[in-house]
């Protein structure tokens, strides 16, 4: 978008009325005087002045709030009182991933809580410039498992498709920083029709994951125009997008747009929702549209340190997704990335989370929890243990209460090729078989790494035996 454009949006918001509310006029809502809860936004001050100056027409208009992002440290200081010390740090971090939130976004920042989950997760802190011994810049070789740019091609059957670099917000935590917000802008018609090419002669590709950046922020015409390529692929059978939208702007899920998805079908959305403060009204009706639409809808939220490592705050999460028709798909623990160590747990945090969902509320509200390699091994679930002996004839389980409970084998434990299954067996790539079903096949006897010192030994043996 150009900048003229830009100013001309913001305009009207920078009139007295808008301005003249600030942050230390800001009169605490009637509801503050109770002990605040934790799903309340602290929609107090200078958005809320903003909205009724702009009105509500231009608040709910998706293009007006991205128009309307805060980008500078002038800007957030008038959504929130910051300290010169603050604006300094806020222009350092700057560098490294540009800010842009919402005014929505913004307004449910609480603003007398430095720790409210909504501000660490939009506002960039100074800890974003340390760099830390194990940083990566590409932790998951997305670049490196990418045959053209634009798409990595990682799994056997599946592909991700970054389709643009811009995002209704840059999420603090964006294990995607040396890519998203770069250009803050769609990838060009001709990076697209390469992958598209791609896709389509690479035939074992049958799910592609389209992806950013926020796939959202394109135009219905942009995003269609990629839709409608992709199904023309006949080996493409479902299309998935990932995105951000309906948690940091709702009002992009219009009626025009989901009677435009609802063309596409099989079509997935998954989207990130990490706090409860972020299932507002608002969010709820964009999921509730998208799902009306026919599109299931999954939840991958990061692990993040401060914001929601506590399996309480989970467990009401993910509940309350459910009720709004989004399923728990994922936790990812937070990635390698370059200067995010501070947002990062241990991973034992989400083995813990699980522990505390397992069991003890619906399966639906259990997601996976992950961990993406580094060095782009791809997502490898870590849960608690629940299997804690065996023997040939038993299997010694625990469950969730920690009662330990016997499972009796049954006399004859085999199996047998059913015949039924012999053609889907025959038709399956080798590359489905590849790592343990190899093993289980009888078609290899040990899978050993590249680089092994037994290897080069026996090498040596030989040649000084020559
Ligand atoms: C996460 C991811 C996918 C999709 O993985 P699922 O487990 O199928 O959701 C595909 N490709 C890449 C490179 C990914 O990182
Ligand atoms: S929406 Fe996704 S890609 Fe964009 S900044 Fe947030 S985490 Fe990164």
């Amino acid at each position: 978008m150009s900048s003229t454009a830009k100013r001309s949006a913001k305009e009207p918001n920078r009139g007295p009325e808008a301005s003249k509310d600030l942050p230390e006029g800001e009169k605490p809502p009637s509801s503050r005087t109770k002990t605040p809860l934790l799903h309340e936004p602290g929609r107090a001050g200078y958005i809320p002045a903003l909205r009724s100056a702009v009105g509500e027409e231009h608040w709910n208009d998706w293009r007006w709030q991205l128009q309307s992002r805060i980008t500078t440290a002038e800007e957030l200081g008038r959504v929130l009182p910051l300290s010169r010390s603050e604006s300094v740090t806020l222009r350092k971090s700057l560098n490294t991933l540009r800010m842009a939130i919402t005014p929505y976004y913004a307004s449910l920042i609480d603003g007398k809580d430095p720790q409210c989950p909504i501000r660490k997760q939009a506002i960039p802190s100074l800890q974003e410039t340390l760099i830390a011994p194990s940083d990566l810049l590409d932790p998951l070789h997305e670049d490196v498992d990418s045959p053209v740019p634009g798409l990595t091609h990682r799994y056997p059957d599946r592909c991700i498709l970054l389709v643009t670099d811009q995002c209704g917000m840059y999420c603090r935590h964006c294990t995607r920083r040396r890519f998203a917000g770069q250009n803050d802008q769609a990838r060009s018609p001709e990076q697209i029709d390469a992958c598209m090419d791609y896709i389509a002669r690479t035939p074992e590709i049958r799910d592609v994951l389209v992806t950013g950046g926020d796939p959202l922020t394109l135009s219905d015409d942009r995003l269609e125009a990629v839709l409608s390529r992709l199904r023309a692929i006949p080996t493409v059978e479902i299309i998935r997008i990932g995105t951000r939208i309906p948690v940091v702007l709702p009002m992009r899920i219009t009626g025009e747009l989901c009677a435009m998805l609802k063309k596409y079908h099989p079509l997935w959305i998954n989207v990130q929702f990490n706090h409860p403060k972020e299932l507002t009204p608002e969010a709820a009706g964009a999921c509730a549209m998208l799902a009306d639409a026919g599109i299931p809808l999954g939840n991958q939220s990061v692990l993040l340190k401060g914001i929601n490592d506590c399996p309480y705050i989970f467990r009401d999460l993910n509940r309350r997704l459910l009720g709004m028709r989004v399923r728990p798909y994922y936790i990812y623990q937070c990635d390698l990335s370059r200067g995010i160590e501070h947002f990062r747990t241990a991973i034992g945090k989400g083995v813990e989370i699980i522990e505390y969902l397992r069991g003890h509320t619906s399966g639906l509200a259990v997601p996976t929890f992950v961990v993406d390699a580094p060095g782009g091994g791809g997502k490898i679930p870590v849960m608690p243990n629940y299997v804690l002996s065996s023997s040939d004839r038993k299997t010694v389980l625990r469950n969730f209460e920690g009662v330990l409970c016997v499972y009796s084998e049954p006399e004859d434990n085999r199996s047998r090729c059913l015949g039924s299954c012999k053609e889907l067996c025959r038709r399956s790539a080798p590359e489905d078989r590849e790592g343990i079903p190899r093993l289980f096949e009888g078609n290899a006897l040990s899978i050993e790494p590249k680089e092994l010192h037994r290897d080069r030994r026996r090498t040596k043996w030989r040649r000084d035996g020559e």
